[in-house]
């Protein structure tokens, strides 16, 4: 598989479970949660999918397109870890879809993120939150979901929160 195969593959799969996981979360009130803005491109398409939801947005340097920058109320700018005590503070447990998109080529420091991250955000997930991931996010508190038809193992990651 060439590298732009691979790319596509990963978009296709991120769209899926993002829309996979709305379905799932229909009948649950509840904020949304996006770690890693980037270009604004997965914010974008939560927004399509939550149009009347609050959807609150983590990231260390907005650096995304114009038109997909949240606006102050629902950023939390700055390294996660030094603005989730805020965010917990302020929204407390009532996230039902998080989506952590937060990879980057290092494949160790990567996974020591996605584990770091999954128990420092704990606190904000509604009892049976459903958690994304593009990266394994392994602890006790979260229970692997079926990926969506079409999304092969690995490539993407979906948890229900306990
Ligand atoms: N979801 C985005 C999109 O669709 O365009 C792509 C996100 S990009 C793969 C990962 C983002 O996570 C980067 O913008 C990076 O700055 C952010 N990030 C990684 N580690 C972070 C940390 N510890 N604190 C805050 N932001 C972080």
């Amino acid at each position: 598989m060439s590298r732009l195969d691979s790319a596509i593959r990963r978009l296709q799969a991120q769209r899926a479970c993002l829309d996979h996981a709305a379905a799932l979360i229909a009948d649950r009130d509840g904020i949304i949660l996006e770690f890693g803005l980037g270009n604004g491109r997965t914010y974008d398409h939560l927004r399509g999918l939550f149009p009347e939801r609050d959807i609150y947005v983590f990231e260390r340097a907005v650096r995304a397109h114009p038109d997909c920058i949240p606006d102050a109320d629902h950023l939390f700018e700055g390294d996660f870890f030094d603005t989730l005590p805020t965010a917990i503070a302020r929204l407390g447990a009532t996230a039902v879809l998080a989506h952590c998109d937060i990879g980057s080529g290092d494949a160790a420091e990567s996974a020591a993120l996605a584990a770091a991250l999954a128990s420092a955000m704990a606190p904000l997930l509604a009892p049976g939150a459903v958690v994304m991931s593009d990266l394994a996010m392994g602890t006790t508190r979260l229970a692997t979901l079926d990926l969506p038809d079409g999304v092969d193992e690995g490539r993407y990651f979906l948890y229900r929160s306990d």
